[in-house]
């Protein structure tokens, strides 16, 4: 389990056909905030890791975020939003991180429902 003596170490993946055209900063602004789908680290130190698409190879990018100590990754709003098999998709990345399912806006959203695993590293 983590402490919050360290700094929790985090990535943010978003659909890719909205990176397209999205600069991240919704994500980012909600991160550097510690706001919405960030405000669980209000009282802790946080660090981005990565900041990926959910296309081309990503099981290996998610292998990578493991490498690199990645604990925590966030779904983001647009993944949520608008990806077939969100849902199935946040279970198959909780095996190996804690998963929060989405990143900017509302807690949960419109048409789908916000789907989060948490447990290992955060409560
Ligand atoms: S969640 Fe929002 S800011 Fe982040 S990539 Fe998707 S549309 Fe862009």
């Amino acid at each position: 389990m983590d402490t919050n003596n360290t700094a929790i170490k985090i990535a943010i993946l978003v659909r890719e056909e909205t990176a397209l055209r999205c600069t991240g900063k919704g994500c980012l602004n909600a991160f550097f905030a510690k706001k919405e789908g960030f405000e669980i680290y209000a009282d802790r130190e946080v660090e981005l890791c990565g900041f990926f698409h959910s296309g081309g190879e990503l099981d290996y990018k998610l292998g990578k975020m493991k490498e690199a100590g990645v604990q925590v990754i966030h779904v983001s709003t647009c993944m949520r939003g608008k990806y077939p098999g969100y849902a199935e998709l946040v279970q198959k990345i909780s095996v190996d991180f804690d998963v929060i399912g989405y990143s900017h806006g509302p807690a949960q959203g419109k048409t789908m429902e916000t789907v989060s695993v948490t447990g290992k590293y955060l409560l």
